[in-house]
């Protein structure tokens, strides 16, 4: 039986759900995202979002490929791989000549090592702790009463850089409480954050190397403003792409793109 023109890749993340759908030559023709992950409806959602964007049927998805946290609660899907593998698969195919990427998540934050034929080669991921991932600027938001996708506005707009000494999230929370309450501006209090956050992930690229081009990736990828203050912490550029979210999503599709011609 010939490959039919669609792939499906799956990401069932912590937080958010992603799905991408590619043609027989890997190009997304669509990306739908809902925010809420695995062992909630979120899959099942981001799957129909997809398929509609389409303009498809499930039946005419050839070969469906799931990844992330939950990528073992999709048995509907003809295969799983790990978001690692998936990732350095999309990153590559999105930045060819990519060689580090950092994945911030909801819940981790990764440091990928991809070698010069784009496949991964060693990684680093920070430990249990929420600080430097996706959680932590939840937390963060949630204090200043706005969304994470405004905490890059805030940043553009600071003057000076406010010192959060705390690495923990919960006395971060408390610390930045109190600054508010001592009348430091908002936007200098988000620039600490993200401060703090890149001191976190250089601290895991340092531990692999910082080698050109660099990529970002997860959702993370979305703020702006915490992409600038990595460029300028590591001195070179952070590349992203729309697609950056989906990432894992879009290496799943590619995985299952891959299979199908293979079989
Ligand atoms: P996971 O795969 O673990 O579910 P994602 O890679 O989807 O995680 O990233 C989720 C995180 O991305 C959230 O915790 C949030 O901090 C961040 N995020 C999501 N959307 C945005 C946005 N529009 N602007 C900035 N940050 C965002």
């Amino acid at each position: 039986m010939g490959c039919s023109p669609l792939y499906l890749g799956i990401d069932a993340g912590s937080t958010a759900s992603k799905c991408v759908i590619v043609d027989g030559a890997g190009t997304a023709v669509a990306s739908a995202l809902h925010t809420s992950g695995a062992g909630t409806v979120g899959p099942q959602v981001a799957l129909d979002k997809a398929l509609a964007q389409a303009g498809a049927g499930q039946s005419e998805v050839r070969f469906a490929c799931a990844t992330g946290y939950g990528r073992h609660l999709l048995p509907w899907t003809d295969m799983q791989m790990s978001e690692l593998s998936c990732h350095a698969k999309g990153a590559t195919r999105l930045f060819p000549a990519v060689r580090t990427v950092v994945d911030i998540g909801g819940q981790d934050a990764k440091v990928l090592r991809i070698d010069e034929r784009g496949r991964l080669e060693n990684f680093v991921m920070n430990d249990k702790c929420a600080a430097g991932t996706g959680r932590f600027l939840d937390v963060m938001a949630s204090v200043f009463g706005c969304t994470v996708s405004k905490l890059s506005e805030y940043d553009a707009q600071a003057q000076n850089i406010a010192s959060i000494s705390s690495t923990c999230t919960v006395f971060a929370e408390s610390e930045v409480i109190s600054k508010m309450a001592a009348g430091e501006p908002i936007p200098d209090i988000v620039a600490g954050i993200h401060a703090s956050v890149v001191e976190r992930t250089y601290g895991l690229m340092r531990r692999l190397g910082v080698e050109p081009d660099v990529a970002m990736t997860g959702g993370v990828a979305l703020n702006d403003g915490l992409r600038k203050r990595l460029e300028a912490r590591i001195g070179r550029p952070v590349r992203t792409s729309t697609l950056s979210q989906f990432n894992g999503a879009f290496g799943a599709a590619l995985y299952a793109l891959e299979k199908c011609k293979d079989k």
